[in-house]
């Protein structure tokens, strides 16, 4: 069975699905106020993953992933986060409604999923569409003594009520008191208590995307919302929760401190937290300005499927140096591989070779040891023991696990059907741009071949068009 790395346990445990047959997963979403990088990715990844390892011993997995429209602010990293909302900011700048900018990025989010393979969710709540939930949880969490409303109007979570606060992260309350949600905050705040976050903001003058609230017109706090969609979504028991490592503090002992006095008891039974990626050395991030997005890849003539590879390389638990010469290497294996399984598939057929399979599974379900599994494949391709065709079967069926399009044809139209008059042309022109690396002309090309119906996508083998 599956087992991964527990944040809280510090220990390496088998996932165990609270109904038999049934792994419930929630996974921490984007904040859309940009494009995601391809740092973001790789922890979206990480649950795409853990879904199709469940999924290939026969579980179903039910996946909810949040997308958070509101409430995210600037400060993320104190335990009371503080500035402009993120989304506001972006919207200022851009001079659009909020609105207009969080359906634009969430739509490139899943875009971006899919054109890395990642399956989507079974739900995709959004924050702004569970406000009553929100309200209705912080209600009960004053109700229950957890929670309160500060001078200055906004509602609390009262960290000293929850006694298990911190045991997640190892942040102690009285250790934060120099630190995390300490330093200028207290005084411009309502709060009682330094530690304390708010679950509810009072709205401030001007604000766009306030609600009405039992206390006022407001907005809710980033922490809440993931606690009010997961129990109304996945029940006050669920078996799995996974994000990036930055979100353990304070963005998940918040939550577990929420849900667990809501509930009374421990909501989550397994935390999994994917490690950073860095690019060439240092944390991708838009502050640190090494931000590549899927778009990067393709602009460089990448399959971008290279990138799920290159990810599968290291291990989710260990941070991660990508740099464009791996993403280079990882395409090269690619069609490698992709060329290989296209000739096994013309020998005779023959059955899986089970003994890879099985390592191929097991290195997954070990903590997801993909860099293992990828050594697996690697033995089999030399293996000259093992029949073409059952090398053909193995790839095939372990693709499933990799998510890597091993079998389909290099170079050819995913829909074969006759061009429009012109489009050839335009092909050929866009083929010589790229060939000379005048992106400029190469996407000026693009958008003319979209007004003809036509979708443009760079692989190793050439680009590939079909109709829209
Ligand atoms: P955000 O959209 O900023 O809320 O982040 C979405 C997800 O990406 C969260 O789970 C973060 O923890 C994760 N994340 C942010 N930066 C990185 C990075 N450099 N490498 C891996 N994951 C990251
Ligand atoms: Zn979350």
């Amino acid at each position: 069975m599956l087992r991964l790395t527990d944040t809280m346990t510090k220990s390496v445990r088998e996932v165990v699905p609270g109904t038999p047959g049934l792994l419930t997963v929630y996974a921490c979403g984007p904040t859309v106020y940009r494009y995601a990088h391809v740092g973001n990715l790789r922890t979206f990844l990480l649950t795409d993953l853990i879904r199709r390892t469940a999924e290939r011993r026969g579980l179903r997995v039910k996946l909810v992933q949040n997308i958070t429209d509101v409430g995210h602010l600037q400060d993320d990293s104190a335990i009371d986060s503080s500035g402009e909302d993120k989304l506001l900011a972006q919207a200022r700048l851009e001079d659009k409604s909020p609105f207009v900018i969080a359906r634009f990025y969430e739509d490139a989010f899943h875009r971006d999923l899919a054109t890395l393979n990642v399956r989507p969710a079974d739900a995709y709540p959004r924050a702004s569409e569970w406000i009553d939930a929100m309200v209705a949880l912080i209600s009960r969490l004053i109700d229950a003594g957890n929670a309160y409303v500060g001078d200055d109007g906004s509602v609390y979570f009262a960290a000293e009520s929850y006694d298990g606060y911190g045991r997640l992260s190892g942040n102690r309350l009285e250790d934060l008191r120099a630190g995390h949600g300490a330093t200028g905050e207290s005084a411009a705040t309502g709060k009682r208590f330094h530690a304390d976050w708010a679950l509810w903001k009072k709205a401030g003058e001007n604000r766009e995307m306030t609600w009405d609230s039992p206390w006022g017109f407001g907005f809710p706090g980033w922490h809440v919302e993931c606690s009010a969609m997961s129990l109304d979504l996945l029940g006050d028991r669920f078996d799995l929760h996974t994000g990036g490592i930055d979100l353990r503090f304070p963005h998940h002992e918040d939550e577990r401190a929420q849900s667990n006095c809501a509930v009374g008891h421990e909501v989550v039974g397994h935390w999994t937290h994917g490690e950073h990626l860095l690019f060439e050395g240092r944390k991708m991030a838009k502050s640190t300005g090494n931000v590549v997005l899927v778009s990067d890849v393709v602009e460089r003539g990448h399959d971008p499927l290279a990138l799920r590879l290159a990810f599968l390389s290291s291990r989710y638990r260990q941070q991660a140096n990508l740099s464009w010469d791996a993403i280079a290497g990882a395409a090269r294996t690619l069609d490698r591989w992709r060329a290989a399984v296209a000739a096994w598939a013309e020998s005779p057929s023959a059955p899986l070779a089970q003994a890879y399979a099985d390592e191929l599974l097991g290195a997954f379900e070990d903590d997801l040891d993909t860099p293992r599994a990828l050594q697996v494949l690697r033995r089999l391709e030399k293996d000259a023991a093992v029949p073409d065709g059952a090398k053909f079967e193995t790839f095939a069926w372990g693709d499933a696990l990799l998510g890597l399009d091993l079998v389909r044809q290099v170079g050819q139209p995913v829909v074969a059907t006759e061009l429009p008059p012109g489009a050839q042309e335009l092909l050929d022109e866009r083929a010589t741009a790229r060939a000379g690396k005048d992106f400029a002309a190469s996407d000026r090309l693009r958008d003319e071949l979209a007004g003809l119906g036509v979708a443009v996508k760079d692989t190793p083998g050439g680009q590939e068009w079909s109709l829209t």
